[in-house]
């Protein structure tokens, strides 16, 4: 077998060793059908059963009320950005959007293309360091819904608690998703890429109430009409197969491991060890972030100085701790330690942090 290394990448990230190897014994005759899941019809028997069976993952693993639409839809969550507030904001409402930083701008940029958009909390006053509470957050008179990024991955911050507001929520959760659960009676829409927590790259995931999805924009090009995907079930062009293909082999992983619940307790040792040692460094390792609004996701912190992030992120690399840059916007250190993560790969991290820092005093 060749070697797997400690690959902490935002995404596209690692995915669990036993899914691709699955996909791999079977990608090229799927179940006798003499070709591969990826070649075959999308309306035939077998990518049928696929899909429904993902379908029904998402609802049964993350709790997803009937009340819900689960829709796989092509342009990652960056087409999101756009189509939430081309379907839902009609003439004469608003939105408000929570700025947390880079994901959360742009989102906010699209949406001002389609309507009154405002921001309702901005985290432009604190760095980007947290994430508003519940009173910081200022709703105007007709606003249609809220949008929260649960989780930003550059800002290495999270939502811990949600916003308690009397307006229904849409989420970006592509970073955090199925890590934790949601209270769906709160929101409208959550979507996010498949690419961090579900799967390969090149789809996103959608979950849409029923009544929303119904009563959206008609005026829009068919593709991009939450009402028409949702009659079609995702099928009203070819839909990402090979995407929506790995993301049920990534939920039977996860239902196998234990759930979201385990996945939310995985998640909390993995980013406590992580942060324990950070916080254990005698401030040699610093974590620019409010501690109520850590991420559990995506862990950024900071060495003395960028000289020695520059010999850490090579050292790292040399021992087979990959990915760790953080992102070129704020530089640092970033380790993306999502639902695949092994609890292993992080303890090698923290070995590794430890052995630095007394190999390089400050
Ligand atoms: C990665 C990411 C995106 C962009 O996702 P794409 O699928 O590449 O469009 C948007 N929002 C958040 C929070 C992300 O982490």
């Amino acid at each position: 077998m060749t070697e797997r290394l400690h690959n902490f990448s935002a995404g596209p990230c690692t995915l669990p060793l036993s899914v691709l190897e699955e996909g791999q014994a079977e990608f090229v005759d799927y179940h006798g059908a003499g070709m591969s899941l990826i070649e075959m019809s999308h309306r035939g028997k077998h990518f049928v059963a696929v899909h429904d069976e993902a379908v029904d993952l998402v609802r049964t693993m993350f709790g997803v009320p009937d009340e819900f639409d689960v829709l796989f839809l092509q342009g990652g969550a960056t087409l999101q950005f756009a189509m939430v507030p081309m379907n839902l904001l009609m003439s004469g409402q608003k939105a408000g959007y929570i700025n947390s930083g880079t994901w959360a701008k742009g989102a906010i940029a699209d949406a001002k293309h389609y309507g009154d958009v405002y921001t309702a909390w901005d985290g432009a006053d604190c760095n980007y360091s947290r994430m508003p509470s519940t009173d910081e957050i200022e709703i105007q008179p007709d606003t249609r819904y809220l949008h929260l990024t649960s989780n930003e991955t550059i800002g290495g911050i999270r939502f811990s608690d949600w916003p308690q507001v009397d307006v229904p929520l849409v989420g970006d959760m592509s970073s955090d998703y199925m890590s934790r659960p949601v209270p769906w009676e709160r929101f409208d829409l959550v979507y996010g890429g498949a690419q961090k927590n579900l799967g390969p790259a090149g789809m996103a995931l959608v979950i849409i109430r029923k009544s929303v999805a119904r009563e959206n924009n008609q005026e829009i090009g068919r593709y991009l009409r939450y009402d028409i995907q949702a009659d079609k079930g995702s099928m009203f062009n070819t839909p990402p197969v090979f995407p929506i293909y790995m993301l049920g082999k990534v939920l039977k992983w996860m239902r196998d491991q234990g759930g979201v619940a385990a996945m939310e307790r995985q998640a909390d040792e993995k980013a406590g060890r992580l942060y324990g040692a950070i916080d254990q460094s005698d401030g040699y390792y610093r974590c620019p972030v409010d501690a109520g609004s850590r991420s559990v996701m995506n862990v950024v912190f900071r060495l003395p100085t960028e000289e020695l992030e520059k010999v850490f992120l090579s050292g790292a690399d040399a021992a087979g701790l990959l990915n760790l840059k953080g992102h070129r916007s704020v530089g640092g250190i970033r380790a993306s330690i999502y639902n695949a993560m092994p609890l292993g790969g992080v303890d090698a991290l923290t070995a590794f942090m430890s052995e630095f820092q007394s190999a390089h005093p400050a």
